[in-house]
């Protein structure tokens, strides 16, 4: 089921996976960390997992915390170096306070530092999805941050915007909630009295781009406008809902969910009007195949029933191909049925084809995966 209003963020039905990603300037003030709002937050977050709905966090504030520790000026903001250093220092903290207090309410705290190319390159991109998915089924609450000490590119406000969106592409999150300081896009200046909120934007477009750009930014610490129309892009293209909505309040989900009081951005339906049929586009468009797994019937058929491709029943590896790199699958007689990314390289898929998943381990020589291809990186043709 689609999310079509913001009060589906709230249903397990409509929002199984939900990130949530939450500013620099709504978790760290003047003083140091903003804890009773971060603790309201959390008591939010509890409740939407006493209601089953998985929760992912995506947090700024390691370069805000960090620079007020190390005394850098502009917010550690000044130099490259200064951020990294500061995100350094504020990283540290900033996990042990979501450590502290999710478990408060019982909840297991697990940090992830990532950059943007490890969401956007194919190998490390199944390790991300991976282990978010483990984290998930074990019952922890993912809290991710851009790994800004060793990011190599300049670290810009609103980074984690588009990160939290690829997060939720990586964890098949059903929706990404961007909280900041603003209301969400606004269809001029906001400063300008007539300005009036969008409830619900259908598609990116230039239209919508336009109305970013006549300055609906909001302060300090927010990567304003721009980075979340960048955001709501990635997510609508992987048939992900996205809202832009106001953290600045006390119990901002409640705000979104219950008042309705947020800019929902739609996600694309897809060629055929499913959310299942906009993944399968997007994986689609990163498939360029590099070889090909044949296999045998009794594969076949699981694979039609949404199973995982086993390497039981892969009778033959063709091509060269790396972790990550697309696929064919085939079937005796020749018919592709369907297409995926590896998990292993051909040479690892060829040590493995036909052995049992128990006897992996000792072939490998290492910790080995739960599939050749995952159901989640699989198109059936
Ligand atoms: N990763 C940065 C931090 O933790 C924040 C990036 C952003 O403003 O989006 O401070």
């Amino acid at each position: 089921m689609l999310i079509t209003c913001l009060a589906d963020l709230a249903d397990k039905t409509t929002c199984p996976r939900l990130v949530i990603k939450v500013g620099s300037s709504l978790l760290v003030g003047k003083d140091g960390p903003r804890r009773a709002w971060i603790e309201a937050l959390i008591a939010e977050i509890a409740a939407a997992r006493t209601r089953g709905q998985d929760i992912i966090v995506v947090s700024s504030g390691a370069i805000a915390l960090g620079a007020a520790t190390l005394k850098l000026d502009k917010g550690g903001r000044g130099s490259l170096a200064d951020a990294q250093a500061a995100a350094a220092v504020g990283q540290i903290a900033l996990s042990g306070l979501w450590a502290e207090l999710l478990a408060k309410h019982g909840l297991t705290a697990a940090q992830l530092l990532l950059t943007l190319d490890d969401l956007e390159d194919r190998r490390r991109y199944l390790n991300a999805t991976a282990t978010l998915t483990r984290l998930l089924d074990a019952g922890a609450v993912p809290v991710v941050n851009e790994n800004d000490s060793v990011a190599t590119q300049e670290i810009r406000f609103g980074d984690n915007d588009r990160l939290a969106a690829r997060v939720a592409q990586a964890a098949r999150a059903s929706a990404v909630l961007l909280l900041s300081d603003v209301d969400g896009l606004y269809d001029r200046n906001p400063a300008d009295p007539a300005a009036k909120l969008l409830p619900l934007v259908k598609g990116v477009t230039a239209e919508i781009h336009a109305m970013a750009d006549s300055g609906s930014a909001s302060g300090l610490g927010s990567g304003g406008m721009t980075s979340k129309l960048q955001a709501a892009e990635i997510a609508e293209r992987a048939g992900i809902a996205l809202v832009i909505a106001n953290g600045t309040h006390e119990a901002p989900m409640a705000r979104v969910m219950q008042a309705g009081i947020g800019t929902l951005f739609l996600p694309h339906p897809g060629k055929n009007g499913r959310k299942a049929a906009a993944r399968k586009a997007w994986l689609g468009g990163r498939l360029r195949l590099k070889g090909a797994l044949v296999i045998d019937a009794g594969a076949a058929k699981a694979l039609d029933g949404g199973s995982s491709l086993l390497a039981m029943g892969v009778s033959q590896v063709e091509g060269e191909f790396l972790r990550g790199d697309a696929v064919a699958i085939r079937d005796g007689a020749g018919v592709v049925i369907a297409h995926g990314l590896a998990e292993y390289d051909a040479g690892e898929c060829a040590a493995l084809i036909g052995k049992h998943s128990r006897d992996h381990a000792d072939l490998l020589g290492y910790a080995p995966r739960s599939a050749i291809v995952h159901r989640d990186q699989l198109v059936l043709l």
